[in-house]
């Protein structure tokens, strides 16, 4: 079922008219296809596993609102409890017994987390837990590493991935060299240049902030004892841990990845699939710290709509609805993908890796067959092969990311007849992407 570009007439209609509304016409730049060009895809609606656009394709969704949906869209449960929680009021601007319970729920789930605060974004998560951590410490340096991405925080957009490295944007405008400044960046992975900082800097590092498992440039999963060794040099240097898992939160495992490795923070930062799809997002961490912020500490910290009651009942009920059952379903279908995938490309002769994050993964075309473990691997793969791979999926009704730079997310609700249209497309993808030429 080939759908060739014009099939999507309305879509490109509406971009034109976005255009003239909204900057690029899109509210997050990765939306605009600049990395892979044409149109994108207005979605109308989605249900499930698929996607239907404007002029009414469908497409097996591989991004599942970059994370978020779980359970696959508008699941039943989820959309009963959003619609009964909008039946009961919008916003309270005052405390719900609601926000305890997602906050309870958090708290179950990831052992070192001891009181949470919830937010809007995940980039007010980390935003405030970089506050929190300068508060708790008095002190001002941050360590992030190259290509995590943590939101569009000033202090953060320093080399970051996501869509600052598909627009090829080594930071931004408007960042001022104030807040760049106290931000060091560094490879990932990369334990020794670690220590180096420490050594310099010490008694002004504030904290080291890491995505839990790298997402944001593609799956990057931390090498055996990155994590563990950060743990050990930010205690020995009385600097705070924070452990970003608003992608990796509640999707590779119930504890996120914690759950897979265990390795405590004194913070962590959640967001998407806590949120049910709604504006929700969170942080916590162990009391001591987070009772620094106000109103029990001196930390500011506030929002008009955190803890917004219909936010939080999808938040509760997507948690509660994601059983052993779902998160099964979620690894075996990463499995399946990733079978897939390297099935077809190997049949095509694309020189390339399905590289794995728990049950986030990413196509990098590479003839390197030891693992990508940074940024600069990253960025030295063949993503010119990648426009041509990910239009004649979108042409033939799969919807991965348009960016060789993220990751692919699986839902709980793919079926057979969803795994049977992404068979039946890679073929001529993988022979798109060994036919691509580089411009
Ligand atoms: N941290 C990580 C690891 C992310 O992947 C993202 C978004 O993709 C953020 C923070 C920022 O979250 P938001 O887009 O909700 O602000």
């Amino acid at each position: 079922m080939t759908r060739p570009a014009d099939a999507a007439p309305t879509s490109a209609a509406l971009f034109r008219r976005a255009a003239q509304a909204i900057p690029g016409g899109v509210n997050s730049p990765v939306r605009a296809f600049s990395a892979v060009g044409g149109d994108p895809r207005f979605i109308a609606s989605a249900k499930g596993n698929r996607l239907i656009d404007a002029d009414g394709n469908d497409y097996v969704d591989l991004v599942c609102s970059w994370g978020p949906m779980i359970l696959g869209h508008a699941h039943p449960a989820v959309v009963e409890a959003v619609q009964k929680a909008a039946v009961d009021g919008l916003s309270f601007g005052a405390p719900t017994e609601a926000e305890i319970a997602l906050a309870e729920e958090i708290i179950d789930r990831v052992d070192p987390v001891e009181l949470v605060r919830l937010v809007n974004s995940g980039t007010e998560a980390t935003m405030s837990a970089i506050r929190l951590a300068r508060g708790f410490t008095g002190r001002s340096k941050i360590i992030k590493f190259a290509g995590c991405y943590h939101g569009h925080v000033d202090a953060l957009l320093a080399d970051a991935g996501s869509g600052v490295a598909t627009l090829g944007l080594p930071t931004s405008p408007g960042v001022t060299g104030a807040s760049a400044h106290d931000t060091l960046v560094l490879p990932y992975n990369d334990l020794q240049a670690v220590a180096k900082a420490f050594e310099e800097f010490g008694d002004d590092i504030a904290a080291v902030i890491t995505e839990a498992a790298a997402g944001n440039m593609g799956a990057v999963a931390p090498r055996d004892g990155f994590n563990a060794g950060l743990r050990e040099l930010t205690r020995r240097h009385g600097a705070l841990f924070i452990i970003d898992e608003v992608m990796t939160g509640f999707r590779v495992s119930p504890a996120g990845w914690y759950g897979l490795e265990g390795v405590g923070a004194d913070l962590y930062t959640f967001g998407k699939v806590m949120s049910g799809g709604l504006p929700a997002a969170a942080f916590g961490g162990r009391a001591e710290v987070m009772e620094r912020l106000a109103p029990t500490g001196p930390v500011y910290q506030a929002g008009t709509l955190s803890g917004n009651p219909v936010a939080v009942a999808a938040g509760l009920a997507t948690l509660r609805h994601a059983d052993a059952a779902a998160y099964a379903a979620l690894d075996a279908h990463a499995d399946r993908l990733d079978a897939l995938l390297t099935d077809a490309l190997t049949t095509a002769g694309v020189a390339h890796r399905v590289q794995r994050a728990g049950n986030m993964l990413s196509v990098f075309f590479t003839d390197q067959s030891a693992p990508i473990v940074d940024y600069a691997g990253v960025k030295a793969t063949e993503t010119w092969r990648f426009a041509p791979f990910f239009h004649a999926l979108l042409d033939q009704g799969v919807y991965p990311p348009p960016s060789a730079f993220e990751a692919w997310f699986v839902s709980a609700a793919l079926d057979e007849d969803a795994f049977s249209r992404i068979a039946d497309a890679l073929p001529a993808a993988a022979q798109a992407a060994a036919s691509a030429v580089q411009s």
